[in-house]
Order: structure tokens, then C-alpha cells, then sequence
């Protein structure tokens, strides 16, 4: 960020403003921390914060400090609707474009409020005063912290603080494994346990939190996992039938992609799953290496994300939108053998 940027923000967190904080629609680890953590960053700065979520997220981010205090758009919107256009300042954070807020994007679209951006997925928009845009950070988590940094105020990071943004580092680089993670992540991270996080607590909120029918769903997604060797591509796919089986909750399918990408002599994965109530099927891609899921969603599924982490869209039903899938698949051979 630009030090004549941070030079402002400074002189405009010197005195109470109405705060509202935004992460994207279907908020994962890294969307829910790194707002939470700002919030609480806010708050040492006697600001009137708030964070509204567009919709709700899995039950494994709600141990999360603050998060009982998170408005969801969705369900609140008359009070949301209100803070949105009583806010002096509006923070978004982990997204880059508005319509990734869904159904809030009119209210941040119309609101007079200065906007600032922390994100790390590429090509952002160009909607805010002050934008903090880096595709090679690992998570906007990462990018809170440097921003409580670049601000001076690194001594007031605290427990709050730090168990938020080590939860949204956590998620957002599959445990520390994914490219994007760096010495300086692991540094960050450092910092973040010597003031209170504690990893091992954090670890078992996110991850062994399982239900018995989420493990059952992922039995059925494991065998309905189908490989094409010659594109060195793997697929799963979940139809709303199968969800309601094994009572699917929000969050439930979160990862099951990476079990695709696992497999030996595999570059790109795709987890292809029913929305009945939205009529679409969400699609997750991965990758590994320099092939761009993020070009490939953006192409052909109304979506976006990273290199190697993206998510989309398809209007079609689940059969039509694979069959769909797997015809494109030839276009991208080269590019998928020579990875
Ligand atoms: P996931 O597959 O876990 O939903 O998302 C993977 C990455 O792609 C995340 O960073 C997420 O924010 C981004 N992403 C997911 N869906 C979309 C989408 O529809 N549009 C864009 N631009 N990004 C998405
Ligand atoms: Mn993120």
C-alpha cells in the first residue's frame, strides 16, 4: 500500500467513525478472520465497527472472538441496510469486486462511504479510495497484519487480533502447504502465536470438528471421484439428492476438491455441486503450477479466484455442466501436459 495511503487512513482513524467491515458472500476461514481481526484492531481505536457478512458461514468459524457480533445481510438487512449508509468508511475485504457480496452489492454500490480494499485474488476492480491489492500475499489475513504494521501499531495486536488472522493463514493456505505461503507467512504466524493464538486449539476448532455425515458425504464424494489421465484431470461431483442423504450443512464439502488434486500425476481438480434452491451447480477448481484456474473460471464459469484456486459457476444442470466440462478439457491438453 501506497505510504501516502496509510498516511491518511492514519489521520482519518484518529478520531470515531462508523466503520462497516465486508467480506465476500459464503465466507471461508480467511474472509471471517480477516474482518473479525480488523474489528478488533477497530475497536482498540475506540471506532464504531461492525462487521456484515452478505450471508452465513460454516459452524466451524463461529468459535472465532466478535463473531457472535457479525450482522448477516441476508437475514439483517433493514439494520444492515442502515449502518451501510450511516458508514463514514467501508472496509471489504478478501474480494475485489462488488458483486462477490451478492445481494449487498447495491447498498456498497450506492453508499457515499470511503472505501477501502485488503485483498489478494487478481484483477480487482476499481472501486475504492484506497486500495490494498497484492496477489502473492497468502491470505488477506497476512495482509491485515502488515496493514496494522504499516499503520505503526503492531503492539496492539492481541489475542483477539491474532487468533482471527492465524485462522484465516490457516484455511486460506490448506495448513501452511499451498505456493502462496512464504517464509514471511511463517513469521507472521510466528508473531501471531507469541501474541495468544493458539495453534493447536485452532487447528482442532477448523478441522476435527466433523460430523459422521459429513465424513459419510465424503465417502460418496471420494467414490464418485472420476480421473481423465490424459489431461491429468480429476472430478467429483455432488448432486443436491446426495446432500440432503447425508443432511448437508453449510461448509460440509469445504476441501473435498483437494482430495482430487491428490492424487499422483494430477494438475487440475474441479468438485462440481448441486444448488437446487439457486438452480446452479458452484464449481471449485485447483491446480497445481502455473495452470491458471483463475483464467480457466473466468473463461468458461463466471467466476474467478487465483492461480491455483478458483471458484464459478454454471447455469446448467449437474450432468450437462460436466459433460460441458469435459468438452473443453482438449483445449487446455497442452497446457495440462506441459505443467
Ligand atoms: P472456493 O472454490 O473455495 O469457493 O473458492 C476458491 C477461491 O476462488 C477463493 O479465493 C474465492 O474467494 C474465489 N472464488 C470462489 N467463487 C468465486 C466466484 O464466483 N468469483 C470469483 N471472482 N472468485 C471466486
Ligand atoms: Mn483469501
Amino acid at each position: 500500500m501506497k505510504k501516502d495511503d496509510i498516511l491518511k487512513i492514519k489521520q482519518l482513524l484518529k478520531t470515531p467513525k462508523q466503520i462497516v467491515i465486508v467480506p465476500h458472500k459464503n465466507p471461508d476461514g480467511d474472509a471471517i478472520g480477516s474482518t473479525l481481526g480488523l474489528y478488533h484492531y477497530l475497536l482498540k481505536h475506540k471506532q464504531n465497527a461492525r462487521v456484515i457478512a452478505p450471508n452465513d458461514y460454516p459452524d466451524f468459524l463461529k468459535w472465532m472472538p466478535g463473531e457472535s457480533e457479525i450482522l448477516k445481510y441476508d437475514s439483517q438487512k433493514e439494520e444492515s441496510d442502515t449502518l451501510i449508509s450511516q458508514a463514514d468508511i467501508i472496509f471489504t475485504l478478501d474480494f475485489n469486486a462488488l458483486n462477490r457480496t451478492g445481494d449487498m452489492e447495491e447498498a456498497l454500490a450506492t453508499s457515499k462511504a470511503l472505501k477501502i480494499m485488503i485483498d489478494h485474488h487478481q484483477q480487482p476492480d476499481n472501486y475504492a479510495t484506497y486500495m490494498y491489492s497484492d496477489v502473492s500475499m497468502s491470505s488477506t489475513c497476512e495482509m491485515v497484519y502488515n496493514f496494522i504494521e504499516m499503520l505503526g501499531e503492531k503492539n496492539l495486536i492481541d489475542k483477539n487480533i491474532s487468533s482471527c488472522l492465524y485462522a484465516g493463514i490457516l484455511t486460506d493456505t490448506g495448513s501452511f502447504r499451498f505456493p502462496s505461503t512464504t517464509s514471511r507467512t511463517h513469521q507472521v504466524v510466528g508473531d501471531l502465536i507469541d501474541n495468544g493464538a493458539n495453534h493447536s486449539e485452532i487447528h482442532n476448532q477448523i478441522f476435527d470438528n466433523n460430523s459422521y455425515d459429513r465424513m459419510q458425504l465424503l465417502g460418496r464424494a471420494l467414490s464418485n471421484l472420476k480421473v481423465f489421465p490424459e489431461y491429468r484431470t480429476a472430478i467429483i461431483t455432488l448432486s443436491q439428492d446426495e446432500l440432503n442423504e447425508f443432511n448437508y450443512k453449510k461448509g460440509d464439502t469445504e476441501g473435498f476438491v483437494n482430495y482430487a488434486l491428490s492424487l499422483n500425476n494430477i494438475i487440475f481438480a474441479a468438485i462440481f455441486i448441486e444448488d437446487a434452491q439457486n438452480n446452479i451447480v458452484k464449481i471449485s477448481l485447483r491446480s497445481k503450477g502455473n495452470f491458471s484456474v483463475n483464467e480457466f473460471s473466468r473463461a468458461h464459469f463466471e467466476g474467478g479466484g487465483h492461480t491455483n484456486a478458483a471458484g464459478g459457476k454454471s447455469n446448467l444442470d449437474l450432468k450437462s455442466t460436466v459433460e460441458n466440462f469435459i468438452s473443453i478439457l482438449p483445449r487446455y491438453k497442452n497446457a495440462l501436459n506441459n505443467e
